[in-house]
């Protein structure tokens, strides 16, 4: 007779028969940064994340140093916003400041930053309008100036999530000629239109002011196209894919996974997260189970790294285990 239970008798046996884990090495945490000072201001539909003003990230960084977190991904919100998001790549804007500061007092963290315009933009869309159209050409150079801004600023990598046709080349050209060469892309390849960026909104000040981001962010019902749309960024010379976001999408990365060969992100987006922090408010569930039952389904589906905003807690219960 076959016994499976013989390998699942005892915790070690376990241990060490187990075909996947995650470890903090593998966990990126996304920080919000707004423009001001003394802030940390609760982000409601996100329990435990906050805003942060630079004076006040020490906080923050504190905890990820403690934590061993080696990855940070960052989300500026400035004070003022226009038609054309220019505060997303001014060389002194809160998004560069933050990486200046961060890369001054914590120089081995790597910092990533997000490049897109819809936090910066009045009308919250990720690219410029005309006559209610968000044009792609006329955005791309405005993406490339905010990813050479950031880069020059300090930023070890960038990560575009606009979603305009063509953002990796023009961020890898223009990082060429500035002379960034070494500075690599973790590229939005698949990023759906997608219900599970709510509490993000209220965290990014982002929401479009109106329609939707239908037209750029991709349809969740095709799958295939996700994948064209991830050898579009490799070719276009990205570094590290981005699928997300990740518990709803673990075949679009399982796919990735077995199709090409990159470094695979999987972003747990905020609705992800608000969602067990809800139930387990409730007590309702048991928040660390399902966390690290999420996270080991992301990596079985095939992640390097994981974006989330459970990344201190995880990297608390990890290292509780050991
Ligand atoms: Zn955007």
């Amino acid at each position: 007779m076959i016994r499976r239970r013989r390998l699942r008798a005892t915790e070690n046996m376990r241990a060490l028969v187990r075909e996947t884990s995650v470890s903090i090495s593998d966990l990126i945490y996304p920080l919000f940064v707004i423009e001001g000072e003394n802030i940390k201001n609760p982000i409601d539909s996100m329990p435990g994340i906050y805003q942060y003003s630079i004076d006040r990230l020490d906080e923050e960084l504190d905890k990820i140093r403690e934590a061993g977190i080696k990855g940070v991904l960052l989300f500026g919100i400035p004070a003022h916003k226009d038609e054309c998001g220019s505060e997303a790549y001014n060389e002194h804007g809160i998004i560069q400041e933050a990486v200046r500061y961060i890369k001054k007092v914590f120089p081995e963290l790597v910092v990533i930053t997000d490049i897109c315009l819809c936090e910066y933009t009045s009308h919250g869309h990720c690219g410029v309008i005309k006559d209610g159209i968000i044009l792609n050409d006329e955005t791309l150079p405005l993406l490339a100036k905010t990813a050479v801004t950031c880069a020059q600023a300090g930023a070890d990598m960038v990560a575009p999530s606009n979603m305009m046709d063509g953002h990796v080349a023009a961020i890898r050209e223009a990082l060429d000629e500035a002379g960034l060469q070494n500075t690599p892309i973790m590229a939005y390849s698949a990023k759906m239109a997608s219900g599970y960026y709510g509490p993000f909104r209220d965290a990014a000040h982002s929401a479009p002011g109106f329609g939707d981001r239908k037209t750029y962010q991709m349809d969740y019902h095709n799958p295939r196209e996700a994948m064209r749309d991830i050898q579009d960024d490799i070719d276009e010379g990205a570094d590290i894919i981005i699928i997300k976001p990740a518990l709803a999408y673990l075949d679009i990365l399982k796919t990735a996974s077995m199709e090409t060969n990159m470094p695979l992100a999987a972003y747990n987006v905020s609705g992800e997260y608000s969602i067990v922090k809800a139930a387990a408010q409730q007590g309702w569930i048991d928040e660390k189970k399902l966390v690290m039952e999420n996270m080991i389904a992301i990596k079985r589906a095939g992640a390097q790294m994981i974006i989330t905003y459970h990344a201190l807690d995880v990297a608390r219960w990890l290292k509780e285990e050991q």
